[in-house]
């Protein structure tokens, strides 16, 4: 079987155990008979994979009892609007932080629905920066602050958990969930779509405290309403099924195969150190963001050379290494490196990079 080291920002690898897993069950899930794509939602035996998912997920994150955990759809898009439909009720307010394209998209949704402030932005470095913010930087009657924690498309990553004091703090993590512990409690919402580091497209994971559930908008849709969906267990219609079931083998993974999420953590941050350390070591290849806001998930570098780049992302992909091409908001290129990419994918990239820079020396 010919696999490829596929660096795709998302939809993106998931862990050969599972998809082998997924095979194995495919036409026969434990004795039904029938697929997990085939069988009722209402079912007893589907019953049990939601259940799974949802135990295993709160395990691996250690997610306080006080939080709801939400398997939606949309993905994290419909988020951008979900948000403030649930919570800005309260004061009518909310602050935004901008660190790069999917934040500035929450931002501008957001202005549907109430009186939105940028509290603090870094546009004015492309993106390769995180701002050192603290309570100050936020209305005291903001009903929430949002930021993106780790920016898929700029590769950058808050460093640290601004502190919002009684605010409540929602985080898109989409791009960094499951990749190393996070102490939910200093958020009032964690969402995600899956497609990144979790499963296939098609399932947003939110996880939410539940006394910011229950206050929506009078014009809430019923299906964005999270009361809805916690009310129901995530199923007032179907769920997103097939998905939450590779979800929940993916948290199996990771907490029976790789030990859990600091054990996660260290194999990303040595698959990380690999990507960087080259980078650092030589100075054909860029890496244009400031070192404290490194991504240990999505990596980018530039030649500085557009026409290299070119060339760089076409003879990386016939060897092999897939979708390594940059964002167009970018350019040059970006590995993202999500759990599922073993460290012999990073350390074949980065000879492929050796060896490029010695067959095409810059002008
Ligand atoms: C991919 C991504 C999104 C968009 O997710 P969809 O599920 O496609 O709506 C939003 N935020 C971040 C950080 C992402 O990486």
């Amino acid at each position: 079987m010919e696999r490829v080291y596929n660096f795709s920002a998302g939809p993106s690898m998931l862990p050969l155990p599972v998809l082998e897993k997924a095979e194995s069950e495919l036409l026969n899930y434990g004795g039904s008979g029938m697929s997990v794509m085939e069988m009722s939602h209402r079912s007893t035996v589907y019953a049990a994979i939601i259940e799974n998912a949802e135990a295993k997920l709160r395990k691996l994150m250690a997610i306080p009892d006080n939080y709801k955990v939400l398997f939606l759809q949309g993905g994290a898009s419909t988020q951008f609007a979900a948000v403030p439909l649930n919570l800005i009720g309260r004061t009518g307010k909310a602050d935004y932080v901008v660190t790069g394209q999917f934040s500035k998209k929450a931002y501008k949704e957001a202005q549907k629905y109430g009186d939105i402030r940028l509290a603090a932005s870094s546009e004015d470095k492309n993106n390769t920066y995180i701002p050192r913010l603290t309570e100050d930087d936020f209305r005291k009657d903001a009903s929430y602050v949002h930021i993106c924690f780790n920016n898929t498309i700029f590769g950058t990553k808050w460093d640290y958990i601004p502190d919002t004091g009684d605010i409540p703090l929602v985080a898109d993590m989409s791009s960094c969930i499951i990749s190393e512990p996070v102490d939910v409690s200093r958020f009032g919402i964690i969402y995600a779509g899956a497609q990144k580091n979790m499963a296939p497209a098609g399932l947003t994971v939110v996880i939410v405290r539940d006394d910011l559930i229950g206050a929506s908008l009078p014009g809430c849709p019923t299906m964005l309403d999270y009361k809805t969906m916690a009310d129901n267990d995530s199923m007032y219609n179907t769920p997103p099924c097939w998905c939450i079931y590779i979800a929940g083998l993916v948290y199996d993974w990771i907490l029976d195969d790789i030990g859990g999420l600091e054990k996660m953590k260290e194999y990303n941050m040595k698959k990380a150190a690999v990507l960087y350390d080259y980078i650092d070591s030589q100075d054909y290849y860029i890496n244009p963001n400031e070192k404290s806001a490194r991504s240990m998930m999505n990596v980018t570098f530039v030649t500085g050379d557009a026409d290299l780049d070119a060339a760089f992302a076409k003879e990386a992909g016939n060897a092999g290494l897939k979708n390594i091409k940059g964002h167009r908001s970018v350019g040059g290129m970006r590995a993202s490196i999500y759990n599922a990419m073993p460290v012999e994918g990073v350390e074949a990239l980065v000879e492929f990079m050796k060896d490029f820079a010695k067959r095409n020396p810059k002008k």
